[in-house]
This record gives structure tokens, sequence and C-alpha cells, in this order.
């Protein structure tokens, strides 16, 4: 890759080179991208995007990293870090407000920020790690009660795949379970707005707290990881099956893969569509890789259901 024309445009200290990813994967896999680039803010992030389209230069966006897993032997070309993070309130009204919030921002920080405000609609976020960039790519949800981080959007700034800057609407999203239209498109959220519901901030509080404890008795906490692995079943199947719940994690139980452990990676005995990566970091692709399929063939087995991967494999 001639990455002249990045470091012409950005300078040379901007683009790294043999970056670990280590930080940036909640994952913590040690994986080598030949050319890294952290875009601090927008003008930064549209550039660098609109370049490797440009040039034709294959890249991998990373938000917070918590819904990615890269097991690639090689990455190519850039590995661009969307670190824009601004938060503005534009527009107040009697009953609600909306802001205007950018795709490097951190949902946890949005989440403490909205709640103390009394801006209700992310409360039930609280634990949910990883930018709002992928959580509008995911339109990652909290199911007790169901809200979805695209539940609030009004309008957004997307990068379309030919470089141009677009101005949407919600509906164009089509947003769904783990599903959102730029998984289809491939463009980019960049920037949008939210509108946001004036709450008690007492009332926003506890909701918030009764989400971070459920979600602390229900899910393995501070471990390295990339959530739930993969997307639920259907309601439809469910009910074809005879099963309690819809839950993957049920399956994979049933399946008898709880605490199974192929090298560094292992199943969470405590939620089973956890995949845990061992303290020490050491974890290989190929154990990674095998734990993946041995928990698909036995689900397969034991269900006749194929499971889909919620988690981005690259
Ligand atoms: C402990 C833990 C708990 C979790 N709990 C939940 C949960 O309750 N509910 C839930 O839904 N998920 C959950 N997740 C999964 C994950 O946190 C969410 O999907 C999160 O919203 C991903 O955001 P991210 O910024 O980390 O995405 P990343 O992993 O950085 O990226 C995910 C995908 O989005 C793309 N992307 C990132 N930014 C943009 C952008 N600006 N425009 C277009 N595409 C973009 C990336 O290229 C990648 O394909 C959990 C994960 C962990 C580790």
């Amino acid at each position: 890759m001639d990455i002249s024309v990045f470091t012409n445009k950005f300078g040379p200290n901007k683009i790294e080179k043999d970056k670990d990813l280590f930080p940036y994967l909640t994952l913590r896999t040690h994986v080598i991208a030949p050319y890294f680039f952290e875009a601090e803010t927008k003008g930064e992030l549209v550039s660098v995007l609109t370049m490797c389209l440009r040039e034709n230069v294959p890249y991998i966006l990373i938000g917070g990293g918590s819904n990615t897993a890269i097991i690639t032997k090689e990455i190519r070309g850039l590995t661009i870090k969307n670190s824009y993070s601004e938060l503005k309130l534009i527009h107040e009204e009697k009953t609600y407000v909306e802001l205007s919030i950018s795709s490097g921002y951190s949902v946890s920080l949005l989440v403490s920020e909205t709640v103390e405000k009394g801006w209700g609609g992310f409360e039930y976020h609280k634990g949910l790690p990883g930018t709002m960039g992928g959580g509008v790519y995911m339109n990652s949800k909290w199911t007790r009660p169901l809200s979805y981080i695209g539940d609030r959007l009004i309008s957004a700034q997307i990068l379309d795949k030919k470089g141009r800057l677009k101005l949407v609407e919600r509906d164009y999203f089509q947003f769904g379970y783990d599903f959102s239209t730029l998984q289809k498109t491939g463009e980019i959220f960049i920037d949008g707005i939210f509108r946001l519901e004036k709450t008690d901030p007492n009332i926003l509080k506890r909701r918030a707290d009764e989400s971070l404890s459920y979600r602390k008795k229900t899910q393995p906490f501070g471990v390295a990881t990339c959530g739930c692995f993969f997307q639920n079943i259907s309601k439809a199947d469910q009910l074809r099956l005879d099963l309690p719940t819809t839950s993957v994690g049920y399956l994979i139980d049933k399946a008898g893969m709880k605490n199974l452990k192929i090298g560094a990676f292992s199943v969470s005995n405590l939620h089973a569509n956890f995949i845990l990566h061992s303290a020490r970091g050491d974890g290989k692709t190929q154990d990674l890789l095998q734990l993946i399929s041995e928990i698909k063939r036995k689900v397969k087995e034991r269900f006749g259901v194929t499971l889909i991967e919620e988690v981005v494999v690259i």
C-alpha cells in the first residue's frame, strides 16, 4: 500500500505502522495492523475515509471494538480507529432536547451524561461498551425493556461509498434486531441528531442502575470478550422447537457447551453466548475459530438451528 498520499495529507506521524490492536478490541487479542490511523475529528474521519475510497485502499473501521473479532491472517490496507467525539445540545423544548452526537462518542459516557442531565432515552444502555457508530451500525439493544440505540435517532450525516456526505432521516436505516441498512450499503455513520425526553434524573438513574445490575448478574463482567457472539433465534424457531426462550445462550448451554475451552478461549459458564479470552491475552486465532465452529456444530446437531454471528468477524 502506498501511504504517501496519507502522510502528505496528515503528516508523517499520523499513520502508525505495525500497530498492535490489543487495546482497541474488547476481546483483547493481539492483532497487528500494518497501517493504523486514529481519526480525532470529523474532518479527519471524513478525509481519511474519502481518501481510502478514492485510492481504492481497503480499510477496517473500529469504534469501541466491542463487537469485532479479527481472525484474518493479514489485515489489508488501513485500520481506522474512530475517536471523533463530540456532543452538542442543538435544540430544546419544554419536554425534550435534541442532541448532535458524533459516531466516535462513547456510549457509556453518553449514558452517564444524559442521565445526570435528566434526558431520557439511553439510560437502559448503561454498561453497553462501544461507540455510537458501532451502536447505530448494529442497532445495539437492551431487552428489559426493549430499547434500541436507533430508537432516538432523527437524522444523520452518513458517508456513502463514493465519498459523498449525505443527510438522511431515521427511516433510511431500516433499523431492526441487530440490523441497520449500513450493514448492506457499507456507508459510514458520521454523526446524528437524537431526541431525548426530559425526565426526572432520579428515575433515569434507577432505570440505568437496574439495567447494569441485571447485566452484572447475568453476564460475565470486566473480562475480555466481545459480548454475545451469536444472534438469538427467531420467535418462529422458538415456537417450532418448543423452547422456553429465543436466547442462544440457552441453546448453547443445553448443547453442553458451557465452560468448553479451546486454548485461551472458552464459553462463559454464566452466559453461554459469551466467548471469553483468558486474561493472559495469548489466544491463537485457530483456537477461536475451532471454538466457534464447535459451538455451531453442536447446536446444529442438537436443535437443527444454524447460528449466525452477531459479532463482526473479520
Ligand atoms: C461486555 C459486553 C457487553 C455487550 N452488551 C451488549 C448489549 O447489551 N446489547 C448489544 O446490542 N450489544 C452488546 N455488546 C456488543 C457491542 O458492545 C455493541 O454491538 C456495540 O454497540 C458495538 O459498538 P463498537 O463501537 O464497539 O463497535 P465496533 O466493534 O467497533 O464495530 C462494530 C461494527 O460496526 C462498524 N462501525 C463502527 N463504527 C461505525 C460507523 N461510524 N459507521 C458505520 N459502521 C461502523 C464497524 O466497522 C464494525 O463492522 C456487548 C459487548 C460486550 C463486550
